[in-house]
């Protein structure tokens, strides 16, 4: 049978597989030999050894799509970041960086506000405004009135998504509204990994419905950019692309030099300021960086 791993705590995987459930297994398989090491997120073959206890061996991984280092997660579809649109109010920093790191693993990220219940019209359009220019895509729910979750719900559609934010803004209450009715396996996945629970946050795959789901990972509220070099930053910063070639200067970084276009468009107000003074402070922090 195959199933995807969902957890893995201490020499044990969890391998949901579609219509039948959970099971707790051992990597026995050939792939040991292979030096690969099973990753939550995995599609994996495995042999079922008891039934009724849910017990198996784990016989192959199958093809990875991609892996995710930060966080370490196998076939990944895409990723969402939550926040909320006001209470707490965004951290727009912290979501450029989130931005980055999931770019530079060539992962697509949805922007998803949360609360917008808490705000007027205006201040959704400011936000969209913003990041729709950058070429995100962009949603707006409400936990509490249900606006949007239907829409969210499509985009997670059969896919895994990795879903992140800073806690406190509602990511549990999301992961509940999107699950469908008819999903039932919260109380046995729980029971079931509560066992082999250990202190530390182990990351976890959630089944929300048919081949869907989401990995939750732990509320962050700082998110560290070093993997990359201060010249590489504005690539990252799509909405520059279309003025950086006039810069006067080659490898300008639109920040100290004269007749910068970046520099330009953002008096014009054709970039963010909320995005340029991102980049600025990126910009400043890895050239700050250490160097080994
Ligand atoms: P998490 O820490 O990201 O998992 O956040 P929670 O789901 O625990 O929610 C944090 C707080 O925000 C709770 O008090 C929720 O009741 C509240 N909350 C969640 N969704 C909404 C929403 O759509 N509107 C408003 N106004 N509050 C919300
Ligand atoms: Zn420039």
């Amino acid at each position: 049978m195959q199933g995807k791993i969902i957890k893995g705590i201490g020499g044990f995987y969890y391998v949901y597989v579609e219509g039948k459930g959970l099971y707790e297994c051992k990597a026995k398989g050939i792939f040991r030999n292979q030096k690969l090491k099973p990753m939550v997120g995995d599609n994996v073959e495995i042999d079922v050894l008891d039934e009724d206890k849910k017990l198996g061996n784990m016989v192959d991984i199958l093809q990875r799509n991609n892996v995710l280092i930060r966080p370490a997660v196998a076939n990944v579809d895409q990723a969402m970041i939550l926040f909320a649109i006001a209470s707490p109010a965004p951290n727009l920093n912290l979501l450029d960086r989130f931005l980055i790191i999931m770019n530079r693993q060539q992962v697509k990220t949805i922007i998803c506000f949360n609360k917008i219940d808490l705000v007027d019209e205006e201040e959704l359009a400011r936000l969209r405004e913003i990041y729709e220019h950058c070429g995100c895509q962009v949603e707006f729910i409400s936990t509490y009135s249900g606006e949007g979750v239907d829409r969210v719900q499509s985009l997670l559609e059969g896919k895994t998504t990795v879903l992140a934010g800073p806690s406190g803004v509602g990511k549990s209450s999301t992961i509940n509204v999107i699950k469908k009715e008819d999903y039932m396996e919260t109380g046995a996945i729980s029971e079931k990994i509560q066992r082999g629970k250990h202190t530390t946050r182990h990351s976890e795959i959630i089944h929300l419905w048919d081949n869907t789901y989401v990995m939750d990972t732990p509320g962050f509220s700082t998110l560290y950019i070093d993997e990359i070099e201060k010249d590489e930053l504005g690539a990252y910063f799509t909405e520059f692309s279309e003025y950086e070639p006039f810069c006067k200067f080659a490898g300008c970084s639109h920040i100290h030099e004269p007749q910068c276009m970046v520099k330009q468009a953002l008096e014009d107000g054709k970039i963010s300021t909320i995005r340029y003074e991102s980049y600025k402070q990126l910009y400043e922090e890895l050239g700050n960086k250490r160097r080994w």
